[in-house]
């Protein structure tokens, strides 16, 4: 398929880039291709950044049939852009449509649109330190029509937006709370994939972490809420004993792929790395007996995100001395490394783009 290209009249000016928050400023253009039965994707265009005008009817609106993603665009010290395993979101975004009972798309063209996209607006990567361009591939279903079925049509778009350092004062550690009245998802449900309804669904139980002044919910699992999932947009990882322990993916977990580069990256230093059940007890017990070092989530936003306060209940712990751990710290510094090109890429994540 040919992507047709619309250049912009006017370009914005572009933001300050020691300044940039995350989501608000978009840039010039965006990338669109509709679905239909009969010509299944079709008309792939990049056309200037712009409102989607919908029928109030439109069935996302209505009942959240859609999927997203999100991934980063990195300027290297030479000045080029670079992408990190991108066609993984692509891939992870076809497993989300299928659950949604969204129609599939060509994870390759998928990218090779990307990167079009992404040289037409080079210009919006910037390049202060720990800044980049974030990147939300989105698939929304479209017909107008308030029965509840899968949509026939769906419009899937690419938007673009220079984004700031997660950390621009040095690393953070986070508080997090345990929540007990609440949970996201459950095995056999949409819990592993990118939807918007998951996000709205952790809406209160955020709120009520934000009013006790924890920054994030841990989830426990939705069954028996004794089994660790994740942390809102993020996954998340203990270090006990020297072991370097992460949920397994059940179904109801995000399978991020910050997740799995720190897994392949510890185990490719040697260390030993468990994808198991590990309960809020077991937790809660290696915290008592000394055992517990680290906790730290994972996710493109923050790379690696250091968690130096926990509160479960009525009781609360402060982890190692609440301060960035060796594991957490290796790793954040390693993957952030390998994005921005100044590290060798052993497992060839980093994809070029211009
Ligand atoms: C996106 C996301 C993650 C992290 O995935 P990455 O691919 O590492 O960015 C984890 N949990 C949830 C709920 C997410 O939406």
């Amino acid at each position: 398929m040919q992507i047709t290209v619309t250049q912009a009249q006017t370009l914005k000016p572009k933001p300050d880039e020691t300044k940039l928050g995350f989501g608000t400023i978009f840039t010039d253009h965006m990338f669109n291709m509709d679905y239909s039965v009969e010509k299944g994707w079709h008309n792939p265009r990049i056309e200037p950044y712009g409102a989607i005008a919908m029928d109030p009817s439109t069935m996302v609106l209505h009942y959240g049939q859609g999927v997203f993603e999100g991934l980063k665009a990195y300027r290297n010290d030479a000045g080029g852009i670079q992408l990190f395993r991108p066609l993984d979101n692509f891939k992870r975004m076809n497993r989300s449509s299928q659950l949604l009972c969204i129609p599939g798309h060509d994870d390759a063209f998928a990218l090779e649109a990307l990167k079009q996209l992404l040289t037409l607006e080079k210009d919006w990567v910037p390049s202060e330190p720990g800044t980049s361009l974030y990147i939300r591939p989105t698939i929304v279903a479209t017909d107008p029509f308030l029965g509840v079925r899968a949509s026939f049509t769906y419009r899937f778009f690419i938007i673009l937006s220079p984004v700031g350092a997660y950390y621009p004062e040095g690393f953070n550690p986070v508080k997090i709370l345990v929540s007990k009245d609440h949970v996201r998802a459950v095995r056999g449900g949409v819990g592993e994939a990118k939807t918007p309804g998951n996000y709205a669904a952790s809406l209160l139980a955020g709120d009520k972490a934000h009013e006790e002044g924890y920054t994030q919910v841990l989830w426990l699992d939705g069954v028996e809420q004794k089994y660790i999932e994740e942390v809102g947009s993020m996954n998340i990882f203990f270090v006990i004993d020297d072991e370097i322990i992460t949920p397994m993916l059940t179904g109801s977990i995000l399978p991020g792929i910050t997740r799995n580069s720190v897994i392949q990256l510890a185990q490719h230093w040697g260390m030993t790395v468990s994808e198991r059940k590990i309960s809020i007890d077991e937790v809660m017990q290696a915290h008592a007996s000394g055992k517990l070092t680290e906790i730290f989530g994972s996710g493109t936003a923050a790379v690696v995100s250091p968690v130096g306060e926990l509160k479960y209940g009525d009781k609360i712990i402060t982890v190692g001395d609440g301060n960035v751990g060796p594991v957490a710290q290796r790793l954040f510094d390693a993957i952030q490394d390998i994005q921005y090109g100044k590290a060798e890429d052993p497992m060839a994540w980093v994809v070029p783009v211009c």
